[in-house]
């Protein structure tokens, strides 16, 4: 059985020292060898940003794609595949900026994959200018006078826009993720995990210490998570009260099911370890 050393590529994470993403990436490899699943049968796709440089750190088949588009792409290649389990990565700018629509359109189609948002609430990788979910008023090098616009909510988003398993996390509490990755990955139809990420950088703002002192555990709270009326009041919560953990899981026919020509015929048919790279794609329809 694979370890989640076996989910370690041969590179070495180039994240700055403290980043929150030295704790998404353990967690991450810890769900996947618990679950018992080996490299081959796990696909991850990422979009463009700090978090998807993680194309390179984890051992699977990745796929490292354009900004906003790591959706589009594991959705492909759920379709093509069943047996695999699929697992797109992003950012919050990559995810809920250029990768938005992406968003919304995965969750209510209920494709069976598992998306994790690395959300730090900028867009790091190109110097800190303010993301989606950067707070109203936060002042960057691109809003020196503080950001105008409302800030967006990525849990009350794919609520509405029918996802079927929604949680949160933290990336100062690796148990939690961990287990919340197992689950999502469990679940059948659209899993998204948005995960508060420390970016030691170049967010002075929302710190360690500043999440620390908002955050709270849903399961501590008696909160329903079969409940989409509670869910969303949670989603809705005030900035200074933080969820953390399993807001909303319910069950609902996946995209692939409704249609018995892709839920019976995938097009990939061979085991993915007996693919011949040299041949082309067509031998395996
Ligand atoms: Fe992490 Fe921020 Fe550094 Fe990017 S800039 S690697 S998010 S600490």
């Amino acid at each position: 059985m694979a370890t989640d050393k076996d989910f370690t590529s041969t590179y070495k994470p180039s994240w700055c020292p403290g980043c929150g993403n030295f704790s998404i990436y353990p967690a991450t490899k810890k769900a996947l060898a618990e679950l018992g699943l080996d490299p081959h049968q796990v696909a991850m796709t990422f979009g463009i940003g700090c978090s998807s440089n993680g194309a390179n750190f984890f051992k699977a088949y990745n796929f490292h794609s354009i900004h906003g588009r790591s959706l589009p792409v594991a959705v492909g290649i759920k379709l093509a595949n069943h047996d695999l389990t699929v697992i797109a990565g992003s950012g919050d700018g990559d995810g809920f900026g250029e990768g938005v629509s992406h968003f919304i359109h995965t969750a209510r189609g209920n494709l069976d994959i598992t998306y994790l948002v690395h959300d730090n609430r900028l867009y790091s990788l190109t110097k800190g200018q303010i993301s989606p979910t950067s707070m109203k008023g936060m002042k960057t090098k691109s809003t020196p006078f503080g950001s105008r616009n409302q800030t967006f909510n990525p849990l009350a988003t794919a609520l509405v826009s029918g996802a079927t398993f929604v949680a949160q996390s933290f990336s100062g509490d690796i148990k939690q993720m961990t287990e919340l990755i197992k689950k999502a990955i469990k679940h059948k139809g659209f899993a998204f995990i948005n995960i508060l990420q420390i970016c030691t950088t170049f967010n002075k703002i929302n710190t360690f210490e500043w999440y620390k002192e908002r955050i709270y555990k849903l399961e501590e709270s008696g909160h329903d998570t079969g409940s989409m009326g509670n869910a969303i009041s949670v989603a809705m919560n005030d900035a200074d009260k933080i969820p953390t953990g399993l807001l909303y899981q319910a069950e609902r026919e996946t995209f692939a099911d409704q249609l018995p020509q892709i839920a019976e015929t995938p097009l990939v048919k061979q085991p993915v370890d007996n693919i011949d790279v040299s041949k082309s794609f067509d031998t395996y329809r």
